[in-house]
């Protein structure tokens, strides 16, 4: 592993996948507070993979990208009468997308594809639930490789076009040029693969295509709403190829990133807001960026019509509904029987005095989800579990924050409950 620092980035640069995964998921959190100490505000974190034969890897020029007649435009594939457009958003680019904790590593590995595509992971595979910005790094992607390399044919494809196309192929029977199209990219950019699920047809296409097109370096990144293992209805073969380059999560954003995002999202808009509003909004606004962002388009347009300008009051009367809605709150009964579902457990084990990790595991996650997700105060939450102590809740709710930076599977299904929880 070589350990490198550049500018305001940590650069790491791992001998294979392998080895990059196990970092990636076991030492990041830890390397990232040690690294601390050099640098002046917190590092972002690059992954690399060492070229074969090449030390210094990480320093390499970007690969030239093959030239091909469709100079300067995004690819259009064949028979896509796109009922979600396909072309590159200009919109979505690197600069407007805001990084925190939550993202840091899918946008460092983002950008490293878009620099050097084809060469450092193959392919991205990018998963996280709905309105995470998946799409958005997707996108950027594309942009910056276009900017860079106004000559490179790049496609950006959502997957229910690309299952259109096949059914198209298969219909008129034009198979040689949906496959040629394919594999004559540079770059190509496939965005919720989740939607192929139970299509053979479609995931054996797209098996030779991806297999084509990593075996001769073209880049392909992929996008998902889960983890590739965990989608049903897709070939073993296709899942196991997917995970064959780098998968990074992306994960619902902490309360300062949502601050963040709201105040970079307001101040591009024109109007401006103050930290106190957007820390109004951020702590009321919780599952998910699009979600955020219709908050404050939604306060922004309350705004202009009543003429006032944006502050705590205004955004309070602007999402009425929606703080009406939230005061209905997600029960603690609800938490309890989700997450023993979860975990095939019975509730009334969740509540008693058992102290196996099969139960006592998930007792701390629920614990932790009430503490999030209620106005439950401690002792009233150590209550409602069979009667416990308001330091067994706290003593659970760290247990499981340092988990969560140590345990990714432990993460995800935490991530996982949150989410389905907040519906
Ligand atoms: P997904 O594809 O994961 O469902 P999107 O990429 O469509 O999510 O993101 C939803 C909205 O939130 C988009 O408008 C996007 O631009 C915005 N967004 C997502 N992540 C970020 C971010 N980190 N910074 C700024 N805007 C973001
Ligand atoms: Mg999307």
């Amino acid at each position: 592993m070589i350990f490198e620092i550049d500018g305001d980035k940590l650069v790491l640069t791992a001998p294979n996948s392998f080895t990059l995964r196990i970092v990636q998921e076991r030492f990041l959190s830890e390397i990232s507070k040690r690294a601390l100490p050099f640098f002046s505000t917190p590092p972002q974190i690059e992954l690399r993979i060492e070229k074969r034969g090449a030390k210094a890897a990480a320093k390499e020029p970007s690969v030239p990208v093959k030239a091909t007649a469709s100079a300067g435009k995004a690819a259009t594939p064949p028979a896509s009468k796109a009922k979600s457009p396909n072309k590159l958003n200009p919109a979505l680019v690197f600069d407007t997308f805001v990084t925190g904790k939550a993202n840091q590593l899918a946008h460092a590995a983002a950008i490293q594809v878009a620099e050097t595509p084809g060469v450092a992971y193959n392919p991205l595979f990018i998963y996280g639930g709905v309105g995470l910005g998946k799409t958005h790094l997707l996108q950027s992607i594309g942009n910056l490789v276009t900017k860079q390399n106004p000559q490179a044919k790049v496609c950006y494809i959502h997957a229910t076009n690309y299952i259109s196309g096949v059914v198209r192929a298969f219909q008129t029977k034009n198979f040689d040029e949906f496959k040629q199209f394919y594999n004559s990219l540079d770059l190509l950019l496939i965005d919720d693969i989740q939607f192929i699920a139970d299509k053979p047809g479609t995931q054996q296409e797209f098996f030779y295509t991806l297999n084509s097109l990593i075996d001769t370096n073209k880049q392909v990144v992929i996008t998902c709403d889960t983890f590739p293992k965990e989608i049903s209805g897709i070939e073993p073969r296709l899942t196991s190829r997917f995970t064959c380059g780098l998968t990074v999560a992306i994960e619902p954003p902490g309360l300062e990133m949502r601050v963040a995002i709201l105040l970079q999202k307001a101040a591009t808009s024109g109007s401006p807001i103050t930290e106190d509003v957007a820390f109004f909004i951020a702590k009321h606004v919780r599952s998910n960026i699009r979600e955020l962002e219709g908050a404050l388009n939604r306060i922004e347009a309350y705004a202009r019509f009543h003429k006032r300008p944006i502050s705590i009051e205004l955004a309070k009367e602007a999402l009425k509904d929606l703080l009406a809605a939230q005061n209905k709150q997600v029960s603690i009964e609800n938490i309890q029987k989700t997450v023993a579902d979860f975990y095939r457990i019975k509730i009334v084990d969740l509540l008693s005095k058992k102290r196996s990790r099969i139960i006592a595991r998930p007792r701390q996650i629920a614990m932790t989800l009430a503490r999030e997700l209620t106005q439950l105060s401690l002792p009233e939450i150590g209550n409602a579990f069979g009667g416990r102590d308001h330091s067994t809740v706290l003593h659970a709710c760290k247990t499981i924050e340092s988990l969560r930076n140590a345990d990714s599977a432990l993460n995800a299904d935490f991530n996982l409950l949150n989410q389905t929880l907040r519906g």
